[in-house]
């Protein structure tokens, strides 16, 4: 469970975070929307303390996460990127084994645990193992940056627009998987978007944010049919 207790973050004179306070439940696939500078970047990474509230209190498992070693944080959860920051110089096995190799997991295990997350991932491992991220398509790239993510098996994903580079049907293939994926792991999900279909195919519950501001959190089908207000309303692309 995350919980945000009336978070603000300031880059002066701008708000970009305004008060939010919003509670994502243990196992939830949450979607964060809104448009473009409403501040859903600033709050995923405040959750994993890249950057620093100016009020309020984020608590993970119900710890405030001021209280905790950065690095103790970070290791409970997963962070994927649009632009995903695979190592270059590693091979894809390396890069996924980045997070279980720090933890000192036995080398073994660190193996296994790469041709399952290249099998859930849909990578044929005989070919992109021992691959390095160049050879790879960007979809493919992506996928691997998922791996990477899930590799400790981390109670919390954060994901910040993963997908928004792909084209259509390798972003379907994606979202598909990301579904199974929640489905048959019961990770905590934030996930970043500005795609309201996106939104509606993934989330539990969608949050919606504008100038900073929680606007509206509620499933998909309540964010559709009652939208609060005219931000939600061209989300949606709805015109009434
Ligand atoms: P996008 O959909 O374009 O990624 P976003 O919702 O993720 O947008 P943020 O990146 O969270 O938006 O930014 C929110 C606001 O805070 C923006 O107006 C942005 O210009 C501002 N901002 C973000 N980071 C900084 C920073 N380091 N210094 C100054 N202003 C910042
Ligand atoms: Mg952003």
């Amino acid at each position: 469970m995350i919980t945000f207790e009336r978070v603000t973050k300031r880059f002066e004179p701008w708000t970009a975070v305004d008060g939010v306070s919003l509670t994502v439940e243990a196992g939830e696939f949450c979607v964060l929307i809104g448009p473009s500078g409403s501040g859903k970047s600033t709050l995923m990474k405040m959750v994993n303390r890249l950057i620093v509230p100016d009020e309020g209190t984020i608590r993970v498992g119900g710890e405030d996460i001021a209280m905790l070693r950065p690095e103790d944080l970070r290791r409970r959860m997963g962070y994927v990127i649009q632009n995903v920051g695979l190592f270059p110089h590693w091979t894809v096995e390396r890069n996924i084994a980045t997070v279980p190799t720090l933890l000192g997991w036995p080398k073994a295990r660190v193996r296994d645990r790469v041709s399952d997350l290249l099998d859930l991932l849909k990578l044929d491992a005989r070919r992109f193992r021992d691959a390095y991220p160049h050879q790879l398509s960007g979809g493919q790239q992506q996928r691997v940056g998922v791996a990477r993510a899930l590799a400790a098996e981390p109670a919390i994903l954060l994901m910040d627009e993963p997908f928004s580079a792909l084209d259509p049907i390798t972003r379907g293939a994606l979202q598909a998987e990301m579904t199974a994926i929640h489905k048959a792991t019961g990770t905590t999900i934030v996930f970043v978007t500005h795609d309201m279909d996106e939104a509606l195919k993934l989330a539990n519950r969608i949050a919606v944010l504008d100038h900073g501001r929680l606007i509206q959190f509620g499933p998909p089908l309540e964010i559709l049919h009652r939208p609060a207000n005219d931000t939600v309303r061209d989300l949606i692309g709805r015109e009434d």
